[in-house]
């Protein structure tokens, strides 16, 4: 949280246009985000922040715009004026800055929550497993989870299971962190202590972009709050403004469901 000013941005999204055939899903979506800043995308099912998130690290490539992370422009590159795919192997690098939650968290089964989460460091990162291991349980800490570490995903609350997928995501190291919906799979009273754990990645001044319809965690945890509505970023601001002063009619719509 509080973003160093005069620092570059961490990434860099200008006029991201993003077409499923004849379906225009984002209109030309400008996002900064600072170092350490923590940015809540909030907006209405449908009006593409999946596919946004889905662009930063190159899940879905984009038709139109550009988007840098870490100065670096995702996907492509520039080769005599003319933008060129990058290899999936400089795609695989690019992502290994870029870490990512989803709804269904999708942790392996058949591995314990330890080696849920020293899978990608070795098997991707070539890190020994002794060092992985030692970072993997610093991590299953700092989710609260380091008594779990041998317990399969099957023998873990929903809730838990989720952080195991957010230590995961953290073990690779990541500059940026993007969370889709983190909580929307969660029963009404696990949702407190996944939350609880990104506000103490946020306060740790780890760099997030977080799509939520948690609006208690948008107006304490984040820096920033960008409601979008059919492809566009409609509003944005503090989140006092934002939430507590909605300015487009969008955005009071949207918001007026939660009070
Ligand atoms: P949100 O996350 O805001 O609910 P999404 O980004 O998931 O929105 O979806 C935006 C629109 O794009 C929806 O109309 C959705 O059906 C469509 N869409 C998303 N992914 C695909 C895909 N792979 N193929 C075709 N349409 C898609
Ligand atoms: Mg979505």
């Amino acid at each position: 949280m509080n973003a160093p000013i005069n620092m570059p941005p961490l990434v860099q999204a200008r006029n991201v246009h993003k077409s499923f055939e004849s379906l225009e899903v984002l209109k030309g979506i400008d996002l900064d985000v600072a170092p350490g800043e923590v940015v809540v995308i909030l907006g209405p099912s449908g009006s593409g922040k999946s596919t946004f998130l889905r662009c930063i690290n190159h899940l879905e490539s984009i038709n139109r715009g550009s988007i840098e992370v870490d100065g670096e422009q995702i996907g492509y590159r520039l080769n005599k004026g003319r933008l060129v795919r990058l290899s999936n192997h400089a795609i695989a690098l690019q992502r290994r800055k870029i870490g990512m939650v989803f709804q269904q968290f999708n942790l392996y089964p058949h591995m314990t929550a330890l080696q849920n989460v020293i899978e990608a460091p070795i098997g991707i990162h070539g890190e020994s497993r002794r060092q992985a291991t030692e970072n993997a349980m610093a991590l299953l800490d700092r989710v609260g989870l380091s008594a779990k570490a041998d317990n399969y995903p099957r023998q873990l609350s929903g809730g838990q299971q989720q952080r195991v997928a957010i230590a995961r995501a953290l073990a690779i190291k990541p500059k940026l962190m993007l969370f889709d919906e983190p909580t929307s799979a969660l029963d009404p009273e696990l949702v407190g202590e996944v939350l609880a754990t990104m506000r103490d990645l946020a306060k740790q001044g780890l760099t997030m972009i977080v799509v939520t319809h948690e609006i208690g965690f948008a107006r304490e945890a984040a820096d920033r709050v960008v409601f979008m509505d059919g492809g566009k970023v409609v509003e944005q601001g503090k989140p006092e403004d934002v939430i507590g002063n909605p300015q487009h009619p969008r955005t009071r719509s949207f918001l007026s469901r939660f009070i």
